[in-house]
């Protein structure tokens, strides 16, 4: 079994836990559909799922969807398959735009108890009106409304009066706090844009402040796990959950009840921890969705976003990063992750996984002359080295095969250990064969001629003499053509975010991070199931293209080299 996992988080769950604070908890992990999920979203599912597995707790599936005109279907499509694809199940799935009403009679209720105020200024002099860090904010000229006059106007902006931006509502905190985000903040915008769930019956929307806590008070969420730029917001946070006051109030949450939803309301509390961060990559989905709509990858699951699809289409099985999850662990340090470190996750888990299939990249043709015309055996491959129950299989071999171009050098650099003329190699599970010709186009090798050794086949005494080289080959007459893709790193630079100079990630997109190539295939490498992940002997790690593979037309994607060729 695993190690018990024991980060602050983890700690404090136990502790809640053993004191009787709470007898089963409760986590949810709330995506914005404005996007595709990715691999930073993953540390927080990996978190808010694992430990409701962990402490036998539950955890809701929440759509944070309080900003109806950058959210859509697809997005909500996406994000349950990605969920699930990386291994998790959610015990409810629910929407903040299920608790509209609720978020409105807590509202009201906030401005009878004179903690509301409806506020007139536009964005730009509330601004102005907020102060800075070092000095404090001047109260607005509506924050002394009387209730009456708040409520008949909240109630007309709830019945669309208004236009857009005109007036919101404001907490009425403390305009001289430290934390300017106690500084009488906004709960309700006027929008009058459509949502995709509750469509035009709302032309005001909740602010993210007062929404989500609200949202995890109702769905009975016990410990309200976030990143760590919302450390500051939490006193705002606290403020109304307890100003709204749930629990005592059950007449708020009402209409939920009537609508046959669970409310086990309660006291949630934010816990903060670092956002994930890696090198080569880009994660902010403003950036993810302009690469995507401007052309500059093939789409959110291009294999060389860090959005899940895209990783799930590169190849990166499910458990990879849940290692990788458990290998970056939890804390409140802020970090930047080698991208290696995430690779080598990958590598773990495909090395363990993965059969061992042989393909030739870039082939060249070598004719072994002492085989008669027409030869042909059936020779027999495990299928993992380390994994007996993984099996064989059968692998054609005959007078004619591929071997990569880079295997043979015909004047080789000092320490190439492959084929050169006049010289040895080991086809692998074949035997000896020495190179006795090579024929040319010009500058370009055509076909390479070779004699095998009859004598070093395997199990025969003279297979135990020493070659220096052991390559890999594919049957020429049995091979399958097949289209692979050599993928490597978005972006060039460890920090394409930084925008020194007036450059942005856009002017580090490396161009050889997409490179097509045709290979040759052992037919036992075809009949793979769309996603199936193979080891192409000495080359790398390499996967079924979900959309694009046929066993008679096979694509690969490569998921990672067999080693890492970035650090130094
Ligand atoms: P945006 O602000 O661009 O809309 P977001 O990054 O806040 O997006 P959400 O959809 O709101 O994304 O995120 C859902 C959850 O995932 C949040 O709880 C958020 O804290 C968490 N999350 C997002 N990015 C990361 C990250 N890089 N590392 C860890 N957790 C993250
Ligand atoms: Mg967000
Ligand atoms: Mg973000």
């Amino acid at each position: 079994p695993a190690p018990e996992k024991n980060d602050f988080i983890r700690q404090i769950v136990r502790d809640d836990l053993a004191s009787g604070k709470h007898s089963r908890i409760r986590t949810r992990f709330p995506p914005e559909p404005n996007g595709y999920l990715h691999i930073g979203h993953a540390k927080s599912i990996c978190l808010n799922f694992g430990i409701g597995r962990e402490f036998g707790g539950l955890v809701n599936l929440r759509f944070d969807d309080t900003n109806p005109s950058k959210e859509d279907m697809e997005f909500v499509e996406s994000i349950q398959e990605d969920v699930r694809w990386l291994g998790f199940e959610w015990d409810e799935l629910r929407h903040a735009s299920d608790y509209f009403e609720v978020f409105y009679r807590s509202a009201v209720k906030l401005i009878e108890d004179g903690k509301a105020y409806v506020c007139d200024l536009s964005a730009e002099e509330v601004r102005e009106y907020r102060g800075t860090l070092t000095q404090p904010g001047r109260p607005s000229p509506y924050r002394e409304r009387p209730v009456a006059e708040n409520l008949d106007l909240f109630r007309r902006m709830r019945a669309g009066e208004f236009a857009d931006g005109s007036r919101t509502l404001r907490a009425k905190i403390d305009m001289a706090s430290g934390n300017i985000n106690m500084r009488d903040p906004a709960l309700y915008r006027i929008r009058k844009v459509a949502h995709q769930n509750t469509g035009d019956a709302w032309p005001i929307y909740p602010m993210y402040d007062y929404a989500h806590c609200i949202s995890d008070a109702l769905e009975g969420i016990t410990h309200s796990l976030c990143t760590l730029e919302f450390e500051d917001h939490r006193p705002l946070y606290d403020w109304c959950v307890d100003n709204v006051d749930l629990p005592n109030h059950p007449e708020l949450w009402q209409p939920l009840v009537e609508a046959g939803f669970d409310t086990p309301v309660a006291k949630p509390r934010q816990i903060e921890f670092s956002r994930l961060n890696i090198n080569y990559t880009v994660m902010s989905k403003r950036k993810l969705l302009a690469l995507v709509s401007d052309g500059l990858v093939a789409g959110w699951d291009d294999p060389r976003m860090p959005t899940l699809s895209g990783l799930r289409r590169r190849g990166y099985p499910p458990a990879a990063l849940r290692l990788f999850a458990d290998r970056i662990g939890i804390s409140k340090q802020n970090s930047v992750i080698d991208f290696s470190v995430l690779e080598n996750c990958v590598r773990d888990v495909l090395d363990a996984e993965a059969e061992r299939r042989m393909a030739v990249l870039d082939p060249v043709k070598l004719v072994i002359e002492n085989l008669p015309e027409g030869h042909a055996e059936t020779l027999e491959f495990g299928n993992h080295p380390k994994n007996e129950a993984a099996g064989k299989r059968t692998v054609p071999f005959s007078r004619e095969i591929w071997i990569e171009r880079e295997d043979f050098m015909e004047t080789p650099v000092k320490d190439f250990h492959r084929l050169v003329p006049g010289g040895e190699v080991r086809l692998r599970g074949v035997g000896i064969v020495k190179c006795v010709d090579v024929i040319k186009d010009g500058e370009t090798v055509r076909e390479l001629r070779g004699q095998l050794d009859l004598d070093s086949r395997p199990g025969m005494e003279g297979a135990k003499r020493k070659v220096k080289g052991t390559i890999h080959w594919v049957c020429a007459k049995a091979g399958v053509p097949a289209e692979v893709r050599l993928y490597d790193r978005l972006f060039t630079v460890a920090d394409p975010d930084n925008d020194e100079d007036g450059k942005s990630y856009r002017d580090y997109l490396n161009p050889d991070s997409i490179r097509t190539v045709r290979a040759m295939l052992e037919p036992a490498a075809c009949a793979a199931a769309p996603e199936q992940s193979f080891q192409f002997e000495r080359s790398g790690y390499f996967t079924a293209d979900r959309h694009d593979h046929r066993p008679d037309a096979p694509v690969f994607n490569r998921s990672v080299t067999l080693r890492d060729t970035w650090s130094a």
